[in-house]
């Protein structure tokens, strides 16, 4: 019998209807009561570290849920966490970065109507979960929802109330869930060998700016003193205006010289960018050398950010990220073996922290980017 670990976290499944409109209210401990054929194939216990609409999660609340999943790690065989669907998506990247290389699952759901109505799609969500999560073919960090299972990097709310909420963006389901049967249309938890790795510093200066017909520069020189990144959301494969008081241009410039990052993504939700392919692309990205996020969703561009910020800064170097589990022959991810021969010292030897940074993003986490070609993007 399997053992799985269910976290809850607030959202809709544990909502109820209260003066000021639906918030968290249900305990943990009533779920299991409306999706007791879970006890067929795994035993459960619960944890409770917070119950809120996920409206007010964050990335303090990424790291206490990687850092509870790090402490229950070796106790079970699978992790749940029942979360609101608004910012279900940012938590599964961010958990994808958080926790690598992980062959135990993480599973992420909620729903669009709390689990105590008669009519939701809480109880399939939930059963499904958890019958995933006992899935010895399951790895890594997913979400599951409306009888699919999708990569915690490829996740995206594209429906505010039908149940099949997410949609797997640039990249296949990994499996369906229906009538109690699992298909794997990626079955490759053979490929994670080595320790689980958990990292532990996110830097959340990051900004994400939507472009608009009509915006210039002047946005990102009105923000500059209060960001370390800046992730631009352009329109189509990817450009910026030419027009303006204060142009895009001079703004990179200001950005790149003070060793911000400046990550251009799209507002395209399908197909990813390729700033090559126009002048008002290609020009600055050439000039600057910026960095694109190709076919990633903008929640993965954002978290990935952040993530691979704080380890460029550091996060990792007083304490290498712990790897946990099943290996006896510890792999450490190649970042950290450069790092060490740099000594942790930011700025110096040939690895500063835009290139460590680079080095960083553009290396695949959970199926995260398929779209960058390694040595095609001024490296
Ligand atoms: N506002 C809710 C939340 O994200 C929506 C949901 O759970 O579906 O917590």
């Amino acid at each position: 019998m399997k053992k799985v670990l269910l976290i809850a976290t607030g959202g809709t499944i544990a909502s109820g209807y209260t003066e000021k409109g639906l918030a968290p209210k249900i305990a943990a401990e009533d779920f299991l009561q409306y999706v007791e054929d879970y006890k067929a194939f795994c035993q459960v216990e619960i944890l409770q570290p917070f119950s809120l609409d996920s409206t007010n999660i964050y990335a303090k609340h990424w790291l206490k849920l990687a850092g509870l999943i790090e402490e229950q790690y070796a106790r079970y065989d699978g992790f749940v966490i029942c979360h609101g669907t608004d910012t279900m998506a940012f938590t599964a990247a961010a958990l994808s970065y958080l926790i690598q290389n992980s062959r135990k699952p993480v599973v992420i759901t909620g729903s669009q109507k709390p689990i105590n109505l008669p009519v939701t799609d809480a109880r399939t969500n939930l059963l499904d979960s958890l019958r995933f999560a006992s899935d010895d073919r399951a790895h890594g960090v997913n979400i599951v929802f409306g009888g699919n299972a999708i990569a915690g990097t490829r996740a995206k709310k594209e429906r505010s109330k039908s149940y099949n909420a997410f949609s797997s963006i640039n990249y296949p389901n990994v499996a369906a869930l229906c009538d109690g049967k699992t298909v794997f249309y990626i079955d490759d938890r053979d490929r994670v060998v080595g320790p689980a790795v958990f990292y532990h510093k996110l830097n959340e200066k990051v900004l994400l700016l939507k472009l608009m017909p009509g915006m210039d520069g002047s946005v990102l020189q009105r923000l500059f003193p209060y960001y370390d990144a800046v992730v631009i959301e352009a329109f189509g494969v990817g450009g910026l205006p030419e027009y303006g008081q204060v142009p895009f241009y001079a703004e990179i410039r200001r950005w790149t010289d003070a060793g911000k990052i400046v990550m251009m993504a799209t507002q395209v939700t399908h197909e990813g960018s390729d700033m090559e392919v126009y002048k008002v692309g290609r020009i600055i990205k050439e000039d600057f050398q910026l960095m694109e996020a190709y076919d990633m969703t903008l929640e993965a561009t954002v978290t990935k950010v952040m993530w691979a910020l704080g380890q460029a800064e550091g996060g990792e170097l007083s304490g290498k990220p712990k790897g946990l589990g099943q290996s006896n022959s510890p792999q450490e991810p190649e970042d950290f073996e450069q790092w060490e021969s740099v000594g942790g010292q930011e700025h110096s030897g040939g690895c500063g922290l835009a290139e460590r940074f680079r080095r960083l993003f553009y290396k695949t986490v959970n199926h995260d980017m398929l779209l960058y070609t390694p040595g095609s993007d001024g490296e």
